[in-house]
């Protein structure tokens, strides 16, 4: 079975990649496997950090992953990989160390999308535990907080800094938050939930200008706002991390394109053997969406991509599509959200239940007639018939 696959590489050390390793392990490969991550750290869990990890002195390192007994992985971290030779079937280090592999998993993840300018000091991102623990370090109840872009990580990092006690201004360009990815009746009971909370939401406009020096002073809005600040948070989505992949004939940007078994595909579309990709970089075309290719930023999404692509490196000759449902959950102002499906890819939204004051919303996405999603705050016992609805469409 694993005959002809003696090492494997994978590149990215966080969950895609752990779960990979892991998974590989569990298919019975027990060749060479090494790990590469361009963090100092090992793998660790993202969600907390803009939950648990702002609002408490919890230590980083509560978030780290378990890492499964006997996976007999070798670990190279703090050293980013710089370069694919699919042809030579190396990968080359920034240290400069060129590793062979004879099985690739590329599982580098997504950075977030920064500012185009210089920003004052004060002015964060969130994708890491080091981002995490330098934006708690300013979190102090009074100060004042502007958040840019009401998605979910700007929506939970808002709500976050408010429960801490923090002046908080929500800026969003859409006039409402979340209302491409989730549609304007979830955006508007997302709004709600913000202002009852006290976080000032400024939606239809964007920011264009952060002032201070050597700190952050204040920010300029779109329509001539200016806002005393003493903090902000850019968040404003995240960028797939394939730079690295640019001269291996791999699409460069906007995520690495995957076919449905998450074997890597060339610029011109054919398969790159041995060569397989899970989490947050993939690129691939999703029934839901139509068969529009498309990234998702989910947990769950990262760990079943991770095990369709180690059965894929494993089993060449009999890959099986990935069909998970996707799948999402978010915590703010105290509600649990959950998402299943793609709601961003419906052309029609059924609100079952909208209960503000109970804390309560169930809506169902539909594209041409054919459920494509669903939505719920605290109705968790209704997501297992919506996913199974939608799993059965993905199996069509
Ligand atoms: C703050 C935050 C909160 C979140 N909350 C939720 C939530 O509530 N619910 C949910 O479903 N999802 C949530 N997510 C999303 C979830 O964490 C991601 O989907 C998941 O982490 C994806 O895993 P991944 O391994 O594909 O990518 P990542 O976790 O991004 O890991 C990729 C790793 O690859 C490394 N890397 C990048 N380039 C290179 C290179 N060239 N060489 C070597 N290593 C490289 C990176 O440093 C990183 O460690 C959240 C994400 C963040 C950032």
């Amino acid at each position: 079975m694993t005959g002809a696959l003696r090492r494997v590489l994978v590149v990215g050390a966080s969950l895609a990649g752990l779960r990979a390793a892991d998974r590989l392990r569990a298919g019975g490969f027990d060749g060479e496997l090494t790990v590469v991550g361009a963090e100092p750290h090992l793998p660790y869990d993202r969600p907390p950090l803009s939950k648990r990890q702002l609002a408490t002195d919890d230590p980083a390192e509560s978030t780290t992953l378990r890492l499964p007994d006997g996976l007999g992985a070798r670990w190279l971290t703090g050293v980013p990989a710089v370069g694919l030779d699919p042809d030579g079937r190396t990968v080359k280090l920034a240290d400069g160390q060129e590793l062979g592999w004879d099985g690739l998993v590329i599982a580098t993840g997504a950075a977030a999308r920064g500012w185009h300018g210089p920003v004052p000091a004060g002015v964060h991102t969130l994708r890491g535990r080091d981002d995490a623990v330098a934006l708690r370090a300013g979190l102090r109840a009074g100060r004042r907080l502007v958040v840019v872009g009401a998605g979910f990580l700007g929506g939970e990092i808002a709500a976050t800094a408010r429960a801490c006690g923090l002046e908080v201004t929500l800026v969003e360009a859409a006039e409402q938050p979340l209302a491409r990815a989730v549609g304007a009746e979830a955006g508007g009971y997302l709004a709600e939930l913000h202002r009852e909370s006290g976080i000032v939401l400024r939606t239809g406009v964007t920011v264009t200008a952060f002032h201070g020096e050597p700190g952050l002073t204040g920010v300029t809005l779109s329509d001539g706002t200016e806002l005393p600040a003493d903090l902000a948070v850019l968040a404003l989505g995240a960028v797939p991390h394939t730079g690295w992949l640019a001269g291996a004939g791999l699409a460069p940007d906007g995520g690495l394109d995957c076919d449905p078994y998450l074997r890597a595909l060339r610029a011109d579309g054919s398969v790159l053997p041995g060569v397989v990709a899970a989490g947050d970089v993939v690129r691939w075309p999703h029934p839901l969406a139509g068969g529009a290719r498309v990234t998702l930023g989910h947990w769950s999404n990262a760990v079943e991509q991770a095990a369709t692509a180690a059965h894929t490196l494993l089993h060449p000759d009999e890959p099986q599509p990935f069909t998970g449902v996707p799948s999402f959950w978010s915590d703010l102002h105290g509600v649990k959200l959950h998402s299943v499906g793609l709601p961003a890819f419906a052309d029609r939204a059924e609100v079952l239940e909208h209960d503000l004051p109970g804390r309560r919303l169930e809506i169902a996405y539909h594209r041409a007639g054919r459920l494509v999603g669903a939505l719920t705050v605290n109705r968790v016992g209704r997501l297992a018939g919506y996913r199974r609805e939608l799993h059965e469409a993905l199996l069509r």
